[in-house]
């Protein structure tokens, strides 16, 4: 156990707004919790925290504090995002991200009963489970808050979040950009955790896709709603001369229920150095990661590559949240 000295803590004036942005005690499970103003809060604690490791390494905020992670599904990121997270912030971690099928949840155990047994050892849940509104079903169950890291194809909330803090970050504003979403939009929840978040914003917003893979019409009708201009396309080369943020997904390959309609699309994009030849000289290519073969590996010391930046990010951000909902200070 390292003993981490308090470098770390929140003033009063920073407590209140903490307080006054409710976040104490809250279940994060959609980007529509969210208003600009909130998420400007979060950025400016993500970016309080990226100083503070950058200084000390890490902080004893949530000392004491235990966070459960609890993983139905593959993930490496993201749970050793908050894993990361909690630990650097002093506070500890009981890691379900593997076997899990040899577990309760097996023996038919439901997530209820699941996620009110774990609420009894630990402060706070990240849950990541392979169906829509698992989330929510936890939320509902458990007294401490949970984390929504994924509920099947629904929504991915800390990655659009920890997406839209790295296009702040890395462009330096939000508002007047073009960004482009390419690949699997129909599954891919990051895609509509983001696009979620962007309607808050002025934004030019450009879908590209396969026929199969079309941003669902429940996303494409909040955009439309939300006044933003609209393309949708097959063909990168229509975005890419024009668009200041690739956002490049994978084919998720786990959705699908017919693997050969999988075969046909799996291929459809891939970014090269070549194609990025055409692209503008500030923009910037992202993806929740992982990578199949849709960034070739030629475009990682393109400068213009932010991939890996946005997922140190994603620690800053979580981070953030972790302290948030548990009221640290
Ligand atoms: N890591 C992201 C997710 O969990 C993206 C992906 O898996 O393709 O949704």
């Amino acid at each position: 156990m390292i003993n981490r000295p308090r470098i770390f803590s929140l003033d009063d004036t920073q407590q209140s707004v903490l307080n006054e942005h409710g976040f104490h005690g809250q279940d994060i499970l959609s980007v529509n919790q969210f208003t600009p103003a909130s998420l400007d809060y979060i950025f400016d604690v993500a970016e309080e925290m990226r100083a503070m490791v950058g200084r000390k390494g890490g902080a004893d905020l949530l000392q004491g504090r235990v966070l459960s992670c609890l993983f139905y599904e593959p993930s490496t990121r993201t749970s050793a995002s908050f894993i990361a997270a909690m630990e650097r912030l002093g506070g500890s971690v009981i890691p379900i991200t593997q076997g899990v099928q040899f577990s309760s949840v097996s023996k038919g155990e439901t997530l209820h009963d699941t996620i009110r047994t774990l609420e009894q050892y630990s402060d706070v849940i990240v849950l990541r489970h392979p169906e829509k509104g698992a989330a929510a079903i936890a939320a509902a169950a458990a007294d401490i808050p949970v984390i929504n890291a994924g509920d099947g194809a629904g929504e991915h909330p800390t990655q659009a979040l920890l997406d839209l803090f790295t296009i702040r970050e890395e462009l330096g504003r939000l508002d007047g950009l073009h960004i482009a979403m390419v690949g699997d939009l129909r599954y891919g929840r990051t895609v509509h955790s983001l696009t979620q978040l962007l309607t808050g914003y002025d934004v030019q917003l450009s879908f590209v896709s396969p026929e199969i893979l079309r941003l669902p019409l429940d996303y494409m009708n909040q955009v439309r709603d939300a006044g933003k201009t609209v393309r949708e396309t097959y063909s990168v080369a229509d975005v890419i001369a024009s668009a200041d943020v690739l956002y490049v997904t994978r084919v998720q390959k786990e959705r699908f229920t017919d693997l050969a309609q999988y075969e046909e699309v799996k291929d459809f994009y891939r970014i090269t150095p070549e194609l990025m030849d055409r692209a503008k000289p500030n923009a910037i290519v992202m993806h929740p990661l992982p990578r199949v073969n849709e960034i070739d590996v030629r475009v990682d010391t393109d400068p213009r590559a932010a991939y890996f930046r946005q997922v140190k990010n994603g620690m800053y951000i979580r981070m953030a949240l972790l302290a948030a909902v548990l009221g640290k200070a």
